[in-house]
């Protein structure tokens, strides 16, 4: 769609993608960096994996952390207990029925808890190159509404919407755009439309100032 080649040329003029907002060094602590980033920052969930992950690298190390032990280190992440359930039994899920890996097949993913269709795409994209899975989060979600690349406001709904007006191999870099310009400079509260690159092609630019 030329309207979406458009945006994606001014983002790419604009943001340099080189390294991937969670700091991980295995593929298991991407997985686990992904499924603690639910409700959270990534700059909260990058301080409190590194200590995490100076324990924990492969699911048999989560394995032998009680559930105690891998509360007290995600505590600061939110809804703490329940990230702690859902990791031990992803740990337990991919030992058994994956050999310890992380399976590449979004049903796959699906499998395990605490994962939902993004954090799948998260991980397609990072640890398998999948340049065609496209992440959904609360960022892409209010962008994509703001540029008025869909009507809906449900994740899954708009990964389709996108997937069908996007190239193939740029699917996964589109998402963490619109995420890095979310951030920066649409944000959620007072879009920036002045100094944004794509007030021009934007049907929402300016129309928040007044009920600002
Ligand atoms: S013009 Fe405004 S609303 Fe549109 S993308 Fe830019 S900052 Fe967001």
């Amino acid at each position: 769609m030329e309207s979406t080649d458009k945006i994606i040329n001014l983002l790419e003029k604009e943001y340099k993608i080189d390294k991937p907002f969670l700091n991980f060094k295995t593929d298991f602590q991407l997985l686990i960096a992904v499924i603690l980033s639910a409700q959270c920052t990534d700059a909260r969930v990058n301080l409190v994996t590194k200590e995490l992950f100076k324990k924990v690298k492969h699911p048999k190390d989560i394995i032998n952390l009680s559930q105690k032990q891998l509360e007290k280190y995600i505590y600061s992440t939110g809804f703490y207990k329940n990230k702690a359930k859902n990791i031990k039994t992803t740990a337990e899920i991919l030992k058994t029925n994956f050999k310890g890996k992380i399976p590449s097949k979004m049903e796959e993913l699906l499998t395990l808890r605490g994962v939902s269709r993004k954090t799948a795409n998260v991980v397609l994209g990072y640890l398998f190159n999948k340049e065609d899975s496209l992440p959904v989060d609360t960022h892409v979600i209010r962008l994509s509404n703001r540029l008025n690349l869909t009507e809906s406001k449900n994740p899954v709904i708009i990964e389709r919407d996108l997937i069908k007006i996007t190239p193939k191999d740029k699917r996964f870099n589109f998402s963490t755009l619109l995420i890095m310009h979310g951030r920066k400079i649409c944000t959620a509260r007072k879009p920036n439309c002045k100094n944004c690159m794509l007030n021009k092609l934007c049907p929402s630019a300016f129309s928040f100032e007044k009920s600002l």
